[in-house]
């Protein structure tokens, strides 16, 4: 397969980089060079806000109809390529084949909620405030977005942004990771289809140095990032000294509680999805597994045992359970978890470092699997975005409500349980953004809100489903008096009143 050319999209016009700055793109399967991605200028960020500011002008006056008719064209392409869509992602993002089917199925699901962007947008209305005084509440949007996307969900996180901001009426400035460019690079091609003018949406790859002018350019409303925790903090506060929006979803360290009347095949089936799915390089992967003692010993085996099941090995191979982590860093800074781990006296049960694979340039870790691990461990409080997994010893649910809640990351969490008294609790209690009852990703379906809690989402708003438009939409109120021609509202009411009177009087 032949990939194109990484360039920005920028006013319609695919460009090359403006520096001579190149950051190599690897297939992570193989560890091969399969492109160069460019590292642009704050000079080119700034030419795509223009071109987006630009667009803003004509676009938010557009009628809903032929924005929404633009969303639709995105859904109908985006499942007519949706396995060369796939094969991409799994190429440069190193997801296994199967698992990018998913993603962009997803994909396509969330442009179906944002396609009832015409609901989602009609405002309130209050009458009757007095006689002749009524007030309205109407959402408009408000200009440019910068978006900015991690390595691990290329095509999720367009979905999350660039549908809702431009069917609300904005345009988007969207930087990629330089990890996995390539999904937006065939996106942005199949964007020019659906009919979008030109200008709003632009596409920049890049760094930090993409995001820089963002902070204070004025026409620049917010920014919303998926990425890592420390990216996230730091916008927050550039995005709070410039005055701009900021939706920043964070990190994460998501715990599978398991207690002693929890259905164990269930757990075992769910377990390997929500620990070695995608590497455990998402947002929602399953870190911690804490069981009470009554399963602790059984879980921790059934564990293992499903884990040795995984076949690790290249992404686009359909034998392949378990694709590679991104990049050699990432390989490396797992491996040195692994370490820490057997330093801070955690028992390695499962060591998945140098798993036999076809590909030895490729950068693969197996499925780990440490026991026990206390809380305060830093393999159980830090994370490790990849496919290694702390068994806790936990007394009860009580137990684990407490540790979860004194966690920094407040993301997901689940529990497995046949009690409906322990699983209603679990749901009220436990201290994170997203539950989960007998799943072990406890990711919402598309058409509801998705977003965590404390350091694992900074600024506002929660992306997809209805309330994915609250982040690209101000609700302005407006408060109108009618009065009749040439005569005072009082004059008026006191006319229709004597009318009634006579009325009765005859
Ligand atoms: P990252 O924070 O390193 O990078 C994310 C994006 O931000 C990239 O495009 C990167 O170029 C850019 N970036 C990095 N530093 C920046 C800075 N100082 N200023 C401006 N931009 C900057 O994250 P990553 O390694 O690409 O992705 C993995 C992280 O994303 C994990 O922590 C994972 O939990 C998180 N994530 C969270 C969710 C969620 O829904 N909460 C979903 C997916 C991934």
């Amino acid at each position: 397969m032949e990939f194109p050319k990484v360039r920005n999209q920028v006013g319609g016009n695919w460009i090359e980089g403006d520096t001579e700055d190149r950051a190599p793109l690897y297939n992570p399967s193989t560890g091969e060079q399969i492109g160069e991605v460019p590292l642009s200028s704050e000079k080119a960020s700034v030419a795509a806000v223009e071109a987006a500011e630009a667009a803003y002008r004509s676009w938010r006056k557009m009628p809903i109809g032929s924005r929404v008719s633009c969303l639709f064209e995105m859904r109908r392409l985006v499942l007519e390529h949706s396995e060369d869509l796939a094969v991409v992602i799994a190429t440069d993002q190193g997801k296994h084949i199967s698992e990018a089917r998913g993603e962009v199925a997803r994909v396509a699901q969330i442009l179906e909620a944002a396609c009832a962007m015409p609901i989602l947008l009609q405002g309130e209305t209050l009458e009757g405030i007095s006689a002749e005084v009524g007030g309205r509440v109407v959402r408009q949007s408000l200009g440019v977005f910068g978006g900015v996307a991690p390595f691990n969900f290329p095509a999720l996180v367009f979905a999350w942004f660039v549908p809702y901001a431009v069917g609300t009426g904005n345009t988007m400035v969207f930087k990629p990771s330089t990890q996995s460019p390539l999904f937006m690079q065939r996106m942005g091609r199949l964007l020019e289809e659906t009919g979008l003018p030109a200008g709003v949406v632009n596409l920049v790859h890049g760094n930090r140095t993409v995001v820089e002018p963002w902070y204070e350019h004025p026409a620049v409303s917010g920014i919303c990032l998926v990425g890592s925790t420390p990216t996230a903090k730091e916008m927050a506060a550039r995005c709070g000294r410039g005055g701009k929006r900021s939706m920043l979803l964070g990190g994460a360290k998501n715990w599978l509680v398991v207690l002693e009347d929890a259905d164990l095949d269930l757990f075992a089936d769910q377990f390997v999805n929500s620990c070695f799915g995608s590497a455990g390089q998402r947002c929602l992967a399953g870190s911690v597994v804490a069981a009470v003692p009554a399963v602790y010993d059984r879980c921790l085996e059934v564990m293992v045992e499903a884990a040795r099941k995984v076949k690790v090995g290249n992404a686009l191979d359909p034998e392949v359970y378990m694709g590679p982590v991104i990049s050699a860093s990432a390989k490396s800074r797992i491996e040195r978890y692994i370490e820490v781990g057997v330093e801070e006296g955690s028992t390695l049960v499962l060591d998945g470092r140098d798993p036999p694979v076809a590909d030895p340039g490729g950068y693969y870790v197996g499925p780990t699997i440490f026991s026990e691990v206390t809380p305060c461990r830093r393999i159980c409080r830090e994370e490790i975005f990849g496919p290694v997994v702390s068994a806790v010893r936990i007394e009860d649910m009580d137990d684990a409500l407490g540790l979860i809640e004194k966690q920094d990351f407040g993301n997901g969490a689940c529990v497995f349980t046949r009690s409906l008294y322990y699983a209603e609790r679990f749901v009220s209690e436990a201290d994170v953004g997203m539950v989960g009852v007998n799943v072990g990703v406890c990711a919402p379906h598309p058409y509801l809100p998705f977003g965590g809690i404390k350091e694992s989402h900074l600024g506002s708003d929660k992306v997809q489903g209805g309330v994915g438009i609250d982040f690209f939409t101000q609700r302005k109120v407006a408060t109108v008096r009618v009065s009749p021609p040439g005569g005072s509202v009082a004059g008026d009411i006191a006319a229709k009143s004597r009318a009634v009177r006579s009325c009765v009087a005859s």
